[in-house]
């Protein structure tokens, strides 16, 4: 595999390949940061969902414990039967309360749902306060147990008290805990909690206390980690507030960060751009779609090389080659693209573009001189073109000199009758035929005196030898009797040095054309080298 093989094949496969894999990623990422995102959204959700609903169950809970406090207002006087009976019906509706008790203004226990305390048990002295409030926990004697302590100041200065199960509070936070994370019952204003399951940890910084509303906070908190957690301050008790927290780790991070459905998306998606991007490139970098453009915006122009008469050293003619001004990979020459170029069609269209160019370039010249020769190299697709012969003896009229280099690969054809009658034609047009390459090819010589032509390029191959000892001198000094035996002029091309030149001058080879004169030319430096009226032998 050739560099240029490894280049085409870098274009046409790796480059599409990259180019979808760059946005590929592009895509996946973002992908990915939107999938972040709305983990995070959905978590925030959860967490605020479930802090609320939380906070919720345990204001029914207090508001109902707050409603059999209000009941019990008016039966604080005293407690007898009459009073224990309905303290302790009161307290078996609610649930988590394990005790109704009633402190009297000077903060002396008088009754509870239990019994009717006979002696004094001194507790705090109620606060002047409005509404429902809440201390503790305190530990109930003979239960053994903490309890969570909500009461109510009555007018007359004394209290009204439930005592709530501390385990029945526990159960509920359990309820909303997960393994690793937190949830709390805690003081609004100091972020203390009060009640807990799972490993407290507070945020570093302070700024998100007091607890006046619903937050998410996603921070590190003391623990180390980056942890989220929500808050909810209850409605019954705005003193105390919900949390429930959990490490972002393990909410956000550790999660997969694409599904399986969106890897196979992805791989989709890379497909379908590799193919796509695969087409687009072989559009673009496809020679037919490139000649076709070149075409276009008349790429290919017209090199001029000197024709050289041996004897006075003048420029009697030219052969117009062609180039290709590539707007990327810079000059071609047209070994690179001619053969495709026939291949794929164009080469007639171009043939007649440089024809048009040619004609343009060298008017002055050939009306000044009619005889100035002009070749242009043609191949079988030009006489196999009813359009391009008529084109050529429409140009005939205007270039007398024009002469069509044929190599002998496409008279080996000339069975084919297309071909002899393109020929003919061009022969009564006095079109000239010059044989390109003479030597190289189709040895069968029986063409030359058959077919109308006029010239023989005697190959640079021959011109090399000419003058030394080697095989190909004496095969040049044959073609150039053949040549005169059968009435044809010989042009020598590839002359690159003087000693060929004059070996070719004592062969009677009239006609030079070579690097020793010129190489070929763009038009106005064919101009400079016309305007001095003889050739500078380099
Ligand atoms: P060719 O028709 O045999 O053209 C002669 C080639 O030999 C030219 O190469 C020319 O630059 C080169 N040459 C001239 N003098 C010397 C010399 O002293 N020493 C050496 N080593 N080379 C010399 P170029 O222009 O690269 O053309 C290459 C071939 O491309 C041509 O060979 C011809 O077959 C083809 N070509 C060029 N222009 C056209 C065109 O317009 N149409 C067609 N169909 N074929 C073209
Ligand atoms: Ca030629
Ligand atoms: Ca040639």
């Amino acid at each position: 595999m050739n560099i240029m093989m490894l280049q085409r094949w870098f274009i046409k496969l790796l480059t599409p390949a990259l180019i979808s894999a760059v946005i590929t990623a592009f895509v996946s990422i973002s992908i990915i940061y939107e999938q972040q995102q709305n983990r995070k959204a959905l978590q925030y959700n959860n967490m605020s969902i479930k802090s609320r609903q939380l906070a919720e169950w345990l204001d029914t809970n207090f508001s109902i414990i707050n409603n059999v406090l209000l009941e019990v207002e008016p039966i604080t006087q005293g407690c007898d039967n009459t009073v224990l009976f309905e303290l302790r019906s009161l307290m078996f509706n609610v649930a988590p309360v394990v005790e109704i008790g009633i402190v009297d203004k000077n903060g002396i226990l008088t009754c509870t749902s239990w019994q009717k305390h006979n002696y004094s048990i001194q507790v705090q002295v109620p606060p002047d306060t409005y509404g429902l409030r809440f201390s503790g926990p305190v530990t109930v004697e003979y239960m053994k147990q903490p309890a969570f302590v909500l009461a109510r100041t009555l007018k007359d200065g004394s209290e009204v008290n439930a005592l709530v199960r501390m385990s029945w509070l526990h159960n509920q936070l359990k309820n909303y805990s997960s393994e690793l994370g937190f949830t709390g019952l805690i003081d609004s204003d100091t972020g203390e909690a009060i009640v807990l399951n799972g490993h407290y940890s507070k945020p570093r910084q302070k700024q998100y206390l007091p607890i006046d509303d619903d937050k998410i906070v996603q921070a590190y908190f003391d623990n180390h980690r980056e942890q989220i957690a929500a808050y909810s301050p209850l409605a019954t008790l705005p003193g105390l507030s919900i949390v429930i927290s959990d490490e972002k780790r393990l909410l956000i991070d550790d999660q997969p960060l694409l599904s399986p459905t969106w890897i196979a998306i992805i791989i989709i998606l890379w497909a379908a751009l590799c193919a796509a991007f695969n087409s687009l490139f072989s559009y673009f970098t496809d020679t037919g779609h490139q000649l076709r453009n070149a075409l276009k915006r008349e790429e290919f122009i017209n090199y001029y090389q000197p024709i050289i008469s041996n004897a006075d050293k003048k420029i009697v003619g030219v052969e117009v080659l062609m180039r290709w001004q590539h707007p990327i990979e810079g000059f071609k020459s047209p070994i690179t693209f001619i053969p495709e170029a026939e291949e794929k069609g164009y080469l007639n269209r171009m043939t007649s573009q440089q024809l048009k160019k040619g004609y343009r370039d060298l008017q002055s010249t050939i009306e000044q001189d009619p005889s100035f020769i002009v070749t242009i190299n043609i191949s079988a697709s030009h006489l196999l073109s009813s359009y391009a012969i008529d084109e050529f003896i429409r140009y005939k009229a205007l270039i007398p000199g024009l002469t069509l280099e044929v190599t002998e690969d496409v008279l080996i054809d000339d069975a084919n009758k297309t071909i002899r009658a393109a020929f003919t034609a061009l022969n009564q047009a006095g079109i000239k035929i010059a044989i390109d390459d003479f030597g190289t090819g189709y040895c069968g010589l029986s063409y030359l005196s058959q077919l109308p032509v006029t010239y023989l390029k005697a190959d640079k191959s021959f011109i090399a030898s000419a003058g030394t000892d080697a095989m190909n001198a004496h095969v040049l000094e044959m073609i150039v009797s053949l040549a005169k035996n059968l009435g044809l002029i010989i042009i020598a091309e590839g002359v690159e040095t003087i000693e060929q030149s004059q070996s070719l001058d004592e062969l009677k080879v009239e006609l030079h054309q070579g690097w020793l004169y010129s190489k070929a030319l763009p038009i106005d430096d064919l101009y400079s080298l016309l305007d001095q009226h003889d050739v500078i032998i380099q």
